[in-house]
């Protein structure tokens, strides 16, 4: 019966691989099938993604993401290392049995949870001393990305051995992909501090960043986060990402204030959400006088770049136009 689901499940997850795999590009596909983590079984080649038993794995620790609220969010690859790992060791174990009972999946099951952290670390460390593979899996998501799993890596990396990242879905990037936010320089900052106090000092940090900010909250404290958020960073467009894959998904977009607004007026949301905030606007243009003086000095002492950085910074403008700037000066251009 449980055989009868995986296969089920990765034969029509692989009808929708296969749809996908037409656009890939060749040397890219040629690289995945010829790295034995990946695909170690050369048989297998022009099946990829419809394995129905799976691969033996190589020993070491298998980081493995899982879905943030829709089921069907499960890579194949992920679904062939939580079928073949010697041991799963999982944030909450009732949580992670759901997961893998949808999959059909009877893995040898740990916990790996702040609270068991050395014991069960010293475990893990043993059994990849014994050359067993061991995957972790948090609640939802990618484990470490405010999820245990940190001081694991870095245990597992001293004791030489290999580390395997399974990809998938993280809240994080699916909330900066719905936020309709620059996407080209972000900065995830996790939770913010609980206390008022701390929370303001790491959002006058924050207000420093040249970048796209994703944050991750909860619902009770969304109002005085975003209240905060508001008075710190300034009037930044924002988006407030909530239930993200799940069935009452919603992302408002709006102006910080615009959004602190709104939920002190409709109260606490239900759900989890991830916020994300707009990079700071850039400050108006030094002249080009004022330029050419900062950077003709900078230059002296500093490479082109460096000095397109410390001007924008120091003079506010556009790093871009202080660099075209800077190239000409160097006489580069
Ligand atoms: N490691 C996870 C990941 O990669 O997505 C995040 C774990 S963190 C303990 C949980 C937080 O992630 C939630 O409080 C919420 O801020 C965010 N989150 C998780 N799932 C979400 C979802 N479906 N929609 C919006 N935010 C989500």
């Amino acid at each position: 019966m449980a055989q009868a689901a995986i296969k089920a499940a990765k034969l029509s997850a692989a009808a929708v691989f296969k749809l996908g795999a037409a656009g890939a590009r060749v040397d890219d596909r040629v690289e995945a099938m010829s790295n034995s983590s990946s695909n170690p079984d050369a048989g297998e080649r022009d099946r990829i993604g419809a394995r129905q038993t799976s691969p033996p794995l190589e020993p070491g620790l298998y980081v493995v993401a899982t879905p943030i609220g829709n089921l069907r969010d499960i890579t194949l690859r992920a679904l062939d290392v939580l079928g073949a790992a010697g041991r799963v060791y999982a944030e909450d174990t009732r949580v992670a049995r759901k997961l893998l009972d949808a999959y059909g999946l009877k893995p040898r099951l740990g916990a790996y949870h702040d609270h068991s952290a050395e014991r069960a670390r010293a475990e893990i460390m043993a059994a990849l001393a014994a050359r067993e593979s061991v995957a972790l899996i948090s609640d939802a998501g990618t484990p470490l990305v405010s999820d245990p799993g940190f001081k694991l890596v870095c245990a597992a990396i001293k004791g030489g051995h290999r580390v395997f990242p399974i990809p998938g879905p993280s809240a994080a990037l699916a909330g900066l992909v719905a936020s309709g936010l620059p996407s080209d320089r972000f900065l995830f900052a996790g939770f913010l501090p609980a206390k008022q106090g701390a929370r303001r000092a790491a959002l006058t940090e924050l207000a420093q960043i040249d970048a796209t900010l994703i944050l991750f909250e909860s619902g009770p404290r969304l109002v005085e986060s975003l209240a905060d958020m508001a008075t710190l960073l300034g009037p930044r467009p924002a988006a407030v990402a909530r239930e993200l894959t799940k069935l009452f998904e919603e992302t408002r977009r709006d102006g910080l204030d615009a959004l602190a607004a709104h939920y002190a007026e409709a109260g606490a949301p239900r759900g989890e959400i991830v916020i994300v905030v707009g990079p700071p606007a850039e400050a108006e243009a030094p002249s080009e006088q004022v330029l050419d003086a900062f950077l003709t000095e900078a230059l002296a002492r500093c490479s082109v770049k460096e000095a397109a950085i410390a001007a924008a910074r120091a003079l506010g403008g556009s790093r871009k136009q202080a660099y075209a700037r800077a190239l000409m000066l160097k006489g580069k251009v």
